[in-house]
């Protein structure tokens, strides 16, 4: 039987024809600026979030961080939700190699952030502070998708202190799916953004960080520093091609089928399910050893869910109809196991 993994979206095999799609690529020496598909697919991108380039990096870590090294000088500073990926996920790259100073913010149960708090963590011009330089967003965050009238509310507010805007824009397309917005529509206010192509969109490897050309041109430059120009990357750029061909709008089976999911496990005792707006289901259960033996329960049972309290379960490509009825199935016999106790 297969194994059926609900931890992430990022566990995703590429597909044959995506396979297909990579090896029959046109390739260059891409640190030249020679390789074809990779000009191609940072085109391609430039286009579809409205900015002037891109740029393909190996992973939204990186290009989150190209983002914001890109934005901020040392001794400056980016204010950001204290659990958004730019602050907690990235091992404090910005920190790290930049001089950046982080700024944190709690997070609104919708995913925003306060904005008098905000407005009141943004930096006077006096030597004992850093230099606030910008605000970094996150949509989707755990699920959820960003008001589209608190980016318009950001944008504002940036634009009367002069601050810059960054989005990580990881699962973007998840937001696209299940508002009807374009890409487009959804970064045009912000300054760059940085996509994900090997979460939803299926891609082995890839992320792509998009701005203006100036901005793009310093991500450029630390992108080599770090170590991340890659040669013959078109054999990568056409797997990231071929799923803005072929991956985007059956992101909305992820979407029912994680509400198909929601809707299962519901009526189950010992958790509560929080609403779902993309491919993200949240249980959160009684008690931290409840969810412990469940998580083992639903391994003997080929199934990978994490094992914490507050339990996510992400629907992607790998997952199917049939997948998500056995699962519900499996949460039952567990459910049924714990209170025979
Ligand atoms: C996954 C993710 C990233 C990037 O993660 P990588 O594993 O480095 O590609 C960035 N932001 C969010 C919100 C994510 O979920």
């Amino acid at each position: 039987m297969k194994w059926i993994d609900l931890r992430s979206d990022t566990v995703t095999q590429p597909t044959e024809a995506m396979r297909a799609a990579m090896a029959r690529a046109v390739t260059g020496d891409d640190v030249y600026g020679e390789d074809p598909t990779v000009n191609a697919l940072e085109a391609r991108v430039a286009t579809l979030t409205g900015k002037e380039a891109a740029l393909l990096c190996s992973s939204g870590t990186q290009s989150n961080l190209l983002g914001l090294l890109s934005h901020c000088q040392r001794g400056e500073e980016y204010l950001v939700g204290e659990e958004y990926h730019t602050y907690r996920y990235e091992a404090g790259g910005a920190a790290v190699l930049g001089g950046i100073v982080p700024q944190t913010l709690p997070i609104n149960s919708d995913g925003s952030l306060d904005l008098s708090l905000l407005r009141g963590k943004i930096k006077a011009d006096d030597p004992h502070f850093p230099i606030t330089r910008l605000i970094a967003l996150e949509n989707t965050h755990t699920g959820k998708v960003m008001p589209a009238d608190f980016v318009s509310k950001v944008r504002v507010l940036a634009d009367e202190f002069g601050l810059s805007v960054h989005l990580d824009g990881a699962r973007l397309w998840n937001a696209h799916i299940a508002t009807g917005q374009s890409i487009e529509n959804l970064c045009a206010e912000v300054d760059s953004v940085s996509l994900c192509f090997s979460k939803g969109l299926g891609t082995p490897i890839g992320s792509v960080l998009a701005g203006s050309h100036s901005l793009i041109q310093r991500a450029r430059r630390w992108r080599k520093m770090l170590g991340g120009g890659m040669r013959q990357a078109g054999l990568l750029a056409a797997s990231l091609d071929y799923a803005l061909d072929h991956n985007i709008t059956r992101l909305a089976d992820d979407h029912d089928r994680a509400k198909t999911l929601a809707k299962g496990l519901a009526a189950l005792s010992d958790l509560t399910v929080e609403p779902v707006q993309t491919n993200m289901v949240y249980l959160n259960w009684d008690s931290a050893e409840k969810a412990k033996q469940v998580q083992i329960h639903l391994q003997k049972s080929g199934i990978k869910v994490p094992s914490s309290q507050r339990m996510r379960l992400v629907t992607h490509l790998d997952i199917c109809d049939a997948d998500v009825k056995r699962v519900i199935a499996a949460f039952k016999e567990a459910a049924d196991y714990l209170s025979a106790g």
